[in-house]
């Protein structure tokens, strides 16, 4: 989605904005989707959390040149929730350590 977005910018920069709404929310919610084809949730609760990060962000987005720095904003709830997201990535789909040498 990231290259996605660049390739977006580079080619048609701020002509579509609803392209690029689209490219961040499904960035943000796609993760979540993984959710609701698992059986056990209960300690993926960081990736509906980096959802809602992503989709607060959506405020700052719209408001550009509105809200002042909305646009330096938006990068921060973008750059947090990506940050979520990958700890929940980390934490729940790689083996600790202990683990890893369990299995050896
Ligand atoms: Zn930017």
């Amino acid at each position: 989605m990231a290259a996605g977005g660049t390739i977006y910018v580079f080619l048609y920069h701020e002509k579509y904005k609803v392209v690029k709404l689209f490219f961040y929310l499904t960035m943000g919610f796609s993760p979540a989707l993984v959710e609701t084809s698992m059986s056990n949730t209960e300690r993926l609760h960081e990736l509906a959390c980096g959802g809602l990060i992503y989709f607060l962000g959506v405020v700052f987005f719209k408001n550009d040149g509105i809200i002042p720095f909305a646009h330096v904003i938006w990068h921060l709830f973008m750059a947090t929730a990506a940050a979520v997201h990958y700890y929940a990535t980390w934490k729940y789909l790689y083996p600790s350590p202990t683990d890893f040498m369990r299995h050896l």
